[in-house]
């Protein structure tokens, strides 16, 4: 064991961001520390709903990458990597789905058909960031599409452009679940998200929310406080004469809803920029400096959707046998302006911005490893805020005729039950998960996520997936800048951290 140090540190949420701070600073001698958290279950947004017995997870769902992956080696110590993953190839590139797209008319289409646009689009998303010129992924999109048609004039005939249309607004909406926000043109080409070598797409065995729930058993009992939201921190506002060394007076005190204070000599906050966002005018006492609020709203914060729908039975494993890799991963639909359907159990009548209604455009269908009964459908920002409070019969009952109007070919059963994610409306999150902006400015990157004070006296500080450069929006991301944060706080008080968070767990 390191050294003892006798600070006190309060970390508020305990997401994986601050689960992993806690159990960093308690291993590697800081023990005084104490995890506040709003809700009445630790995870934060890792969140399953249990279907046929296990867990779906309603949040994080899949690792990103393997190489230099700190969750991947976790679950792989924990021997919760599932061989199946191994025979699915989904490493290519972000859209890389099964070769079976439907279009809106009930017909089905080889990949091949699009196969000439989609790796084009797919470079623009996957290309180094362009250096600062604040190009948003909008603009590059659209630019490579119509160099794509100027290229093809004359050899696409009306029929084949509407499929291209289609095509590339299924691509659109990849993109926008991927980053959570609808506004492609808000989505800055300038990301610094490194892609980790290995698959893009790894399941976990008992779910993401399983490894939470394993690292989380390793803090001490007693450190964490659920159902216990904090309301405010007042912190000095100016550094202290005696940053670190000063013991006795603690620089901050934590106040939570429930009246109780904590006083702390460090405050590590790991909400959401969402409710960073809504609340740190009266969460901060004294206010953030202004350039750190600003790099706060100047941060992407948006919102996606996914539903699970249940069946009695896999009514798509016919398509195992006939696809290449015997593996049938996912329909993606393709919506053809002239055949927009008529989706009777749509009671709501609700339409988008675009005058769309909030079902047009589901763009991929996806089968599950974890639950072979299940399909995975996912919903862009303004589908989710449409359908978030419309009932889970109705939006089943629409999501089943959409099936039905795309698949054709063999009958779409009823599904047994529906479940579905509420993010929007959780005011402990409010949202999915971060984005680059276009409206990020350079100077936003100095203060975004900076200690205050200042590093030298880093009376509160931040972690969580948004501050991860390399990893934004991720669950490793969340998980590494958790690590980071309390690696800083140990090295100022001149600890050398020995235990890693994998040291913790075993099989
Ligand atoms: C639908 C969805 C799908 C996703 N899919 C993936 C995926 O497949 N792979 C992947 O890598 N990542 C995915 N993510 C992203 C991943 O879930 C997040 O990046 C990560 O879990 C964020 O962790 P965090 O600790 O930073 O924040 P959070 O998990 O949000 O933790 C913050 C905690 O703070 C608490 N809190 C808020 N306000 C207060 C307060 N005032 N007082 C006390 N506590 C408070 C909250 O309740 C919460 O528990 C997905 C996210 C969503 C929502």
């Amino acid at each position: 064991m390191a050294t003892q140090n006798n600070s006190k540190v309060v970390v508020i949420g305990a997401g994986i961001a601050g689960v992993s701070a806690a159990l960093k600073l308690v291993y590697n001698g800081i023990p005084d520390v104490t995890l506040l958290e709003a809700q009445d279950y630790i995870g934060g947004r890792v969140k399953a709903a249990m279907i046929d017995g296990s867990p779906a997870d309603l949040g994080a769902q899949f690792i990103h990458g393997r190489t230099g992956n700190p969750v991947y080696e976790i679950a792989a110590k924990l021997k919760r990597i599932p061989f199946a993953v191994s025979i699915n190839p989904r490493e290519e590139s972000l859209t890389n789905p099964g070769n079976i797209f439907y279009t809106s008319s009930g017909h089905k289409i080889q990949r091949d058909e699009v196969n000439d646009l989609i790796p084009l689009l797919d470079e623009v998303v996957e290309e180094e960031p362009t250096d600062g010129n604040g190009k948003s992924v909008q603009e590059a999109l659209e630019s490579v599409y119509s160099k794509f048609l100027s290229d093809n004039e004359g050899k696409i005939n009306p029929a084949k452009k509407e499929v291209y249309e289609a095509a590339y607004r299924w691509f659109s909406k990849y993109i926008q679940v991927d980053n959570a926000t609808d506004d492609l043109s808000l989505l800055s080409c300038d990301s610094e998200y490194v892609v980790l070598p290995g698959d893009r797409f790894t399941d976990v065995d008992n779910g993401m929310s399983g490894l939470v729930a394993t690292l989380a058993e390793q803090l001490p009992p007693g450190v964490v406080q659920l159902n216990t939201p904090v309301s405010r921190i007042d912190w000095t506002g100016e550094e202290t004469d005696n940053p670190i060394q000063s013991s006795g007076s603690k620089p901050v005190r934590v106040t939570c809803e429930n009246g109780n204070t904590i006083e702390a000599d460090h405050v590590i906050v790991t909400i959401s920029i969402g409710c960073l966002k809504a609340t740190h005018k009266t969460l901060f006492q004294p206010l953030l400096p202004v350039p750190v609020q600003e790099a706060v709203e100047h941060t992407g914060f948006g919102l996606i959707g996914k539903i699970f729908l249940q069946f009695e039975e896999a009514f798509w494993e016919d398509y195992r046998e006939s696809t290449q890799d015997n593996y049938f991963e996912s329909y993606e639909l393709l919506w053809l302006d002239s055949h927009l359907p008529t989706i009777q159990s749509d009671k709501s009548k609700r339409k988008t911005k675009s005058g769309h209604p909030w079902w047009y455009g589901f763009h991929s269908v996806e089968t599950m490893y974890s639950h072979p009964k299940v399909l995975e459908m996912w919903l862009t920002t303004e589908q989710t805020e449409l359908s978030d409070d419309l009932s889970d019969e109705e939006v089943m009952a629409v999501c089943t005729d959409v099936l039905r109007a795309f698949i054709k070919d063999f009958p779409v059963p009823d599904p047994l039950a529906i479940y579905r994610t509420k993010w929007f409306n959780n005011p402990y999150i409010r949202g999915t998960y971060s984005y680059a902006s276009t409206q990020f400015r350079k100077q936003d990157k100095k203060h975004f996520g900076r200690p205050v004070p200042s590093y030298q006296d880093p009376q509160v500080l931040f972690a969580g997936e948004a501050y991860s450069k390399e990893f934004q929006s991720t669950f490793h991301g969340a998980l590494i800048s958790g690590d980071n944060t309390a690696d800083l706080l140990l090295s100022k008080h001149g600890l050398k951290p020995q235990t890693k968070l994998i040291d913790l767990v075993s099989p």
